[in-house]
């Protein structure tokens, strides 16, 4: 379950105390009908920033991470203190991108995880904001809650925010908007009617929900989006009453090593390929050849994550190179038995194997 800034602090700004109460009384009622629970908390940045008597929520990097440095260990005190009273057990677990990213790394922090839930405590885990720079970053709870809950296998991610679910519109502006039950895939037009939005001190805003939701329903995982302003709402979420959207898991789940170059790594630059080679990806499963690309972008390394993207800029697929950017520059648009002639060597035929891409369409 992952709990956003807004849900956890109180108009000014200072952590709600009486929040983290219930939750630690839903927690309870949870463990006790022999279900496990993973914890992952915003409000690190939120609330330090208060302590620290900034007015708005910290631009710089610096500021950041010294909010986060002074809210992180807010955060857990009152975990700590509502937990304990209650005989629950609490785990400090802060994650950066490389954590989840990086094979061995990701791993690892999946091990922590499972021992913790193993020996009877909840992981409490946020980003490790007070050393993860900007470009490191995965800046956002929302993705990094459906990455926590891939490395977790876990059955259900329930995102617990200031909205009450996906709705047809803006309800802060469109009256008429109505409430989405059930969403069984998130398409173009739905994020496009979730737009920007976010509020003063959190960051999330229905983007980074509709993209925690592609990453979890794809591993298989169903995400339930809810306010967290209502009462024992975990139970009610449980229960299957109607009190926000449910994403419906995808039918055919990506495998573990399809889920960790789709969502895990970051992507170090694109590849822009022609009609032809795309309906050969998206449609027939092939691999990509160097016939099909019309254009490289960016500076990668054999073996880098790369997106593949259409003439619209629109990503088709995501897969591991066999060229360099600056090698692949000199191939594009060229046979496949021409590569040895120009580049004095030919190490693969493909510029990405089949095996080693995944359809993001
Ligand atoms: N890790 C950030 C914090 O604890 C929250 C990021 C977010 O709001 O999604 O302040």
């Amino acid at each position: 379950m992952k709990i956003g800034t807004s849900s956890l602090t109180l108009p000014d700004g200072s952590l709600d105390v009486g929040r983290i109460e219930h939750l630690a009384d839903q927690a309870l009622e949870l463990t006790r009908t022999g279900r496990q629970l993973v914890l992952v908390t915003s409000g690190a940045i939120g609330v330090g920033a208060r302590r620290l008597g900034f007015s708005h929520r910290p631009q710089t990097i610096p500021e950041k991470q010294a909010a986060a440095a002074v809210g992180q260990g807010l955060l857990m005190q009152a975990y700590e203190r509502a937990f304990l009273s209650r005989q629950l057990v609490v785990g400090q677990v802060l994650l950066t991108r490389e954590d989840v990213s990086d094979r061995r790394r990701h791993l690892n922090s999946r091990n922590t995880l499972r021992k913790l839930l193993e020996l009877g405590a909840i992981p409490v885990v946020n980003e490790n904001d007070t050393v993860a720079v900007d470009e490191i970053r995965l800046g956002d709870n929302d993705t990094l809650s459906a990455l926590v809950a891939t490395l977790i296998d876990a059955d259900l991610l329930v995102i617990l925010s200031d909205v009450d679910g996906l709705y047809s519109g803006d309800p802060r502006r469109d009256p008429g908007a109505q409430r989405l039950d059930v969403v069984p895939a998130v398409t173009p037009e739905l994020e496009a009617i979730a737009g920007g939005a976010g509020t003063a001190f959190g960051t999330g805003g229905m983007m980074t929900k509709l993209q925690a939701a592609k990453i979890a329903t794809a591993a298989g995982i169903p995400m339930f989006l809810t306010s967290g302003s209502q009462s024992h709402i975990l139970a009610a979420v449980l229960a299957g009453d109607a009190v926000g959207t449910l994403f419906l898991p995808k039918p055919r789940p990506l495998r573990a090593r399809q889920r960790w170059l789709a969502f895990h790594l970051r992507p170090r630059g694109r590849i822009l390929v022609d009609a032809g080679a795309a309906r050969a990806l998206v449609e027939n499963g092939k691999s990509l050849l160097p016939a099909g690309v019309v254009g490289v972008d960016g500076d990668f390394a054999e073996g880098d994550l790369v997106q593949v993207v259409d003439a619209t800029g629109r990503e088709l697929a995501r897969g591991l190179v066999n060229y360099a950017a600056n090698d692949l520059r000199r191939i594009q648009g060229s046979r496949t038995r021409d590569i040895a002639a120009i580049l004095g060597r030919k190490d693969y035929d493909e510029v990405i194997h089949r095996d080693n891409l995944v359809v993001s369409v």
